[in-house]
């Protein structure tokens, strides 16, 4: 399908946008022509939605999922009430829920100040009493009804202990918090490599077109060390060029895609890559999660 007709296609169904204090400065362009999304698109029945991306505090992006059918609109974590009010205020859209993945301030900051009437709050059930205004407690394996689509709660403990992703499987979207990154994970602050690579893995399994909704914007610094561990693999260089010129002119190189990631991101790649074996110390006893503890290690030494 040739680019133009596949983005005629994509806005019919699916607008990403970008909101922001400095519009010029985020111009926010998806990669269509890297990414197929031919066969979810084709599909009559994926369900029109809208997602408003835009920068939160120093490296944030805050999220709003509105669905136009029912007028339902939820946040994703709440970096900072005041980009968020200010986007709703905008587009005309009325808050409903919030999703929030983890505990960490800059991801319930804005909690109280947005949750006003109607509103509910749905978090991490292992962070509750740090989650503020939460009405809904999750841990995994739920399905919520948000509007005319649903969300599956993946357990994505790592980071921290209760951390939580949201996908939208009709969607083909995941919401995955600090857990994945473009080109890299969060910071295992809490869990174990075990309980991360669990995450993880359960994040690799889904399909390769899922959109990946990170809560930061931490490519270019990522793909440096996964350079470093895997310099020989194409397709992360060939990458790593398009993110350079993407930060280059102050584009967003977030939503990634799953299956892009699969073949560049080394958190995902330990048990496959040889080359990223050999240059972290991965021995043929590791497990798996051995191979991303190692591998994660070397990111926090680098
Ligand atoms: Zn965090």
């Amino acid at each position: 399908m040739k680019s133009r007709q596949l983005a005629s296609r994509f806005s019919a169904a699916f607008t990403v946008l970008s909101t922001t204090q400095s519009p010029t400065a985020w111009a926010f362009q998806p990669a269509l022509s890297n990414h197929s999304f031919g066969s979810r698109m084709s599909s009559t029945r994926v369900p029109k939605f809208e997602i408003a991306q835009f920068p939160c505090r120093s490296d944030n992006y805050g999220f709003l999922l509105h669905d136009p059918a029912t007028g339902n609109t939820c946040a994703i974590d709440t970096p900072c009430a005041t980009s968020y009010k200010k986007v709703l205020d905008e587009k005309g859209w009325k808050l409903t829920h919030i999703l929030n993945t983890h505990r960490h301030y800059d991801h319930v900051d804005g909690n109280l100040e947005l949750k006003t009437e109607g509103v509910t709050i749905i978090g991490p059930k292992n962070e509750r009493k740090e989650i503020p205004g939460i009405d809904t407690k999750v841990g995994g394996g739920e399905e919520l009804e948000l509007g005319s689509f649903k969300a599956q709660v993946l357990e994505a403990g790592g980071h921290t202990d209760g951390h939580v992703a949201f996908y939208f499987p009709e969607l083909s979207v995941i919401f995955a918090g600090d857990c994945l990154f473009s080109l890299g994970c969060g910071k295992m602050f809490e869990g174990t490599p075990t309980q991360f690579w669990s995450s993880l893995e359960t994040m690799r399994s889904l399909p390769d077109e899922t959109m990946v909704y990170c809560a930061h914007e931490y490519t270019e610094s990522n793909g440096k060390f996964a350079l470093s561990v895997e310099p020989n693999n194409q397709v992360l260089i060939d990458r790593m060029a398009v993110v350079k010129q993407k930060r280059a002119r102050g584009a967003a190189t977030v939503p990634t895609v799953l299956g892009e990631e699969k073949k560049a991101n080394p958190f995902l790649r330990g048990d496959i890559s040889e080359e990223i074996q050999q240059n972290v110390g991965i021995t043929a006893t590791d497990s798996p999660a051995e191979a991303f503890g190692k591998i994660r290690k070397a990111k926090d030494n680098f």
